[in-house]
C-alpha cells in the first residue's frame, strides 16, 4: 500500500510559519503568493490565501491575472499587467534560472518545512516556509492495516526529502520517495509493482490532487475526501469522509464479502 503525503497523511492545512524577503515587504510578499495562488485548489494555495485572509488582506483580485498556469507538483506560474510571477519549490526556481539566495544546495537541510519561493520577472522575491500536521488518526490507521496483514507501506510524494521523512519516522513507514512530479509518481509505483516477488496488490492512496495518473495506474486506488472530480474518476474506491481508518474497514468489509459469496456458491453448488 502506497500512500501520498500532502492531504492524505496529512491533514493538509498549512500554516505560514515564516516569510523571508529579498528586499519587499513582508506583506508584499504573502499579498503576490495570494494573488498566484488565487485560481490553484491545492491545499498549499488555499492557506496561502487563508494566511493572507488572517492579516486582514482583502480577497485577491483575479482581474489582475492574465493568464495562469497550474505546474502541477512544482506550483504555479502567473502573468499580471506588470509582471510575471512563479511561486513553488526549489526545482520550479531552478528549472527557471531563478537565482536563489543559497545557490546550489538545499537551503537548511534539517528544516522540516515546505517551502515555497516567489520569484517576480525571474528574479527572486522572498519565501514562504510553511507547515503541515499529520492527521490525528494517521498512526491508528497504519496500525489497523499492519493488523489486516498490509505490511509493505511506503509514501510516495512531491515535497522535499526532510518534510516526507519526518512524516515516515512518525508513522514507522522505511520507504518513501520524495520531490516526485505526477509523471514520475507513476514511474515509482511501477517500479515497486515490478520489483515485487510475490504475487501481490498495489494499492494506492491519495486525496487526488496531482495524483490522478498513478490513482489509475494502481491495482486498486483508494481517493480520500470528495475532494477533486479527477480523482473521483480514476479511483476504484471513494472514502467520501477524510477518514484514514475507513480504508481498514473498507479492507475488512470486503473480505467478508468475498468470504460470504464463496460459501454461497459452494452451498449452491452442494444443493
Ligand atoms: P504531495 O505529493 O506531497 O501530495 P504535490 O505533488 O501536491 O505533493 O506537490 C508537490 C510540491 O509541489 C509541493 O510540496 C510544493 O512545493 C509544490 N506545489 C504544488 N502545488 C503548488 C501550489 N499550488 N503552490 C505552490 N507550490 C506548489
Ligand atoms: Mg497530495
Amino acid at each position: 500500500m502506497v500512500f501520498d503525503k500532502t492531504g492524505t497523511l496529512t491533514q493538509g492545512n498549512f500554516a505560514v510559519d515564516q516569510i523571508k524577503t529579498g528586499g519587499l515587504p513582508v506583506e508584499e510578499v504573502l499579498r503576490l503568493a495570494a494573488l498566484a495562488e488565487s485560481f490553484s485548489s491545492h491545499p498549499i494555495a488555499l492557506s496561502v490565501l487563508q494566511a493572507w485572509a488572517a492579516t486582514g488582506g482583502e480577497t485577491p483580485d483575479q482581474k489582475q491575472v492574465r493568464q495562469y498556469h497550474d505546474l502541477a507538483g512544482r506550483g504555479v506560474a502567473v502573468e499580471l499587467a506588470a509582471a510575471n510571477l512563479l511561486l513553488g519549490n526549489r526545482q520550479l526556481m531552478l528549472d527557471n534560472q531563478v537565482r536563489l539566495p543559497q545557490p546550489g544546495q538545499d537551503p537548511d537541510e534539517a528544516a522540516e518545512a515546505t517551502i515555497l519561493y516567489l520569484a517576480i520577472d525571474g528574479l527572486y522575491a522572498g519565501e514562504l516556509w510553511i507547515s503541515d500536521q499529520l492527521k490525528p488518526d494517521a498512526a491508528a490507521a497504519i496500525g489497523k492495516l499492519r493488523l489486516l496483514g498490509i505490511s509493505e507501506l511506503s509514501i510516495l510524494s512531491g515535497d522535499r526529502r526532510q518534510v516526507v521523512q519526518k512524516i515516515a519516522n512518525r508513522l514507522g513507514i522505511s520507504q518513501v520517495a520524495y520531490e516526485l512530479l505526477p509523471a514520475q509518481k507513476v514511474a515509482a509505483l511501477e517500479t515497486m509493482m515490478s520489483a515485487q516477488t510475490r504475487n501481490g496488490t498495489a494499492i494506492y492512496v491519495g486525496d487526488g490532487i496531482n495524483d490522478a495518473p498513478v490513482l489509475a495506474r494502481s491495482d486498486v486506488g483508494i481517493a480520500l475526501g470528495a475532494g477533486s472530480d479527477a480523482a473521483i474518476e480514476s479511483a476504484d474506491v471513494v472514502i467520501m469522509s477524510d477518514d484514514l481508518g475507513k480504508i481498514a474497514e473498507a479492507i475488512a468489509i470486503s473480505r467478508k464479502t468475498s468470504r460470504i459469496i464463496r460459501q454461497n456458491v459452494v452451498l449452491a453448488l452442494g444443493m
